[in-house]
C-alpha cells in the first residue's frame, strides 16, 4: 500500500479526550496489515544507520518501535507511564496538551553512550518527546532523532524540540 493511503486510514475524532481536541486515532491503520506495513517501512527508513536502540513511548509508540525494531534489527527501550515498572531508572514529569503526565525509564535497558532514536505516534505539543529526550539523556544516552507518524504542526512540538532531528510521515 502507498504510504499516503496508509496514513489516510488514521481517523479524526472530534472532542476526545476533551472538548475542542481533534484526536487522531491510529487504530484503523494498525488493524490494516498493508497499512501497518507501509507505515512501519516508512518509519524504519527515517532511522539512520548509526543507531543502537529504539525508544518507544507507551502505548502506541510500543507497537511502532517493536515493528521498526524488528525490521531494522534493533531492540526497544519501553518508555512507560508511571506505576508500571518494577525498577525505575529515571522519571520526568511534563505538561500535556490536555493535563499532565510522567514518563519513566526501566532500569537496565539503556547504557551510557548508546545512540537512541525515539518513536511515537503523534507529535503534538512536544512535551512527551521532550520529556523522553531528557529521560534518555539523564541516563547518558545520546538521542539521535525523533520519528513520528503524525505531527500536529499547530501545536508547536517542533519548536520545543528545536535543534533535534524530527521526522514525521505526515504533517497536519
Ligand atoms: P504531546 O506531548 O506532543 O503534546 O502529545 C503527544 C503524546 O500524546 C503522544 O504520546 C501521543 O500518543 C499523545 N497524543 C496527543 N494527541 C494525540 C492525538 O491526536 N492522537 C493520538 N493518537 N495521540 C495523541
Amino acid at each position: 500500500m502507498e504510504l499516503d493511503k496508509a496514513l489516510d486510514l488514521i481517523a479524526e475524532v472530534p472532542d476526545f479526550p476533551e472538548p475542542g481536541v481533534l484526536f487522531r486515532d491510529l487504530s484503523p491503520m494498525f488493524a490494516d496489515a498493508a497499512g501497518f506495513k507501509a507505515v512501519t517501512d516508512a518509519l524504519a527508513a527515517t532511522i539512520g544507520p548509526e543507531v543502537d536502540l529504539l525508544a518507544g513511548v507507551e502505548a502506541r509508540g510500543f507497537l511502532l518501535a517493536a515493528a521498526v525494531g524488528y525490521a531494522r534489527g534493533l531492540g526497544v527501550a519501553l518508555i512507560r507511564k508511571p506505576g508500571k515498572l518494577p525498577r525505575v531508572a529515571g522519571r520526568v514529569g511534563y505538561a500535556l496538551e490536555y493535563g499532565t503526565a510522567t514518563v519513566e525509564l526501566p532500569e537496565g535497558v539503556v547504557q551510557p553512550g548508546q545512540r537512541v532514536a525515539i518513536l511515537d505516534d503523534v507529535l503534538a505539543t512536544g512535551g512527551t518527546v521532550a520529556a523522553t529526550c531528557k529521560l534518555l539523556e539523564d541516563a547518558k544516552a545520546q538521542v539521535t532523532g525523533v520519528s513520528v507518524v503524525m505531527e500536529l504542526a499547530g501545536l508547536g512540538g517542533r519548536s520545543v524540540l528545536e535543534g533535534r532531528h524530527v521526522e514525521a510521515l505526515r504533517v497536519c
